[in-house]
């Protein structure tokens, strides 16, 4: 699929990253704009330490509660292990604290574009396996779709 999203018409995709722009949140329903959001957390045990980045496609306002959430698990889990902990701490927290005050951008971000451009390929290739495969993928990629085996364990717009 990664090719094909590459292929695309500029056009096509900037269209569908200004309508999902432009649209509600996937997460609460609210107003845009809807962007991908990035938060940041950490955790440690002893002498291991993990961090990782979580990306949502939602609102200003879902994005800042991931971010204080992962501020929240950071100051709670993150020290905890040495010798990366108190040092890879503080730099999650800060990049939420970033992320948090970054204005938003009045168009959509390049993360947009790229998520727009990967719904645009899973489409094409869905209408050139025929109508009955089409419907098929349609039903896989809703949330509660019966085949979709990631719906009981992620939200859609969970982008990880
Ligand atoms: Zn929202």
């Amino acid at each position: 699929m990664f090719p094909l999203a590459r292929q695309l018409p500029a056009a096509d995709v900037h269209l569908r990253a200004l309508k999902i722009h432009g649209g509600g949140c996937p997460l609460c329903a609210g107003r845009g704009p809807v962007d991908v959001r990035t938060s940041y957390r950490t955790w440690s045990a002893v002498v291991l330490t993990h961090w990782s980045s979580r990306r949502q496609i939602s609102c200003r306002g879902c994005g800042i509660r991931a971010q204080l959430r992962g501020i929240a698990w950071s100051a709670l889990l993150g020290w905890w292990g040495l010798p990366l902990g108190p040092l890879v701490t503080p730099i999650q927290i800060v990049r939420n604290l970033v992320a948090m005050l970054v204005p938003d951008p009045q168009a959509p971000s390049a993360a947009l574009a790229w998520q727009a451009s990967l719904l645009l390929a899973q489409e094409r290739l869905a209408q050139a396996r025929g109508p009955g495969r089409a419907a098929h993928a349609e039903r896989c990629r809703r949330p509660d779709g019966p085949d979709n085996p990631a719906a009981a364990s992620s939200a859609p717009a969970v982008l990880e």
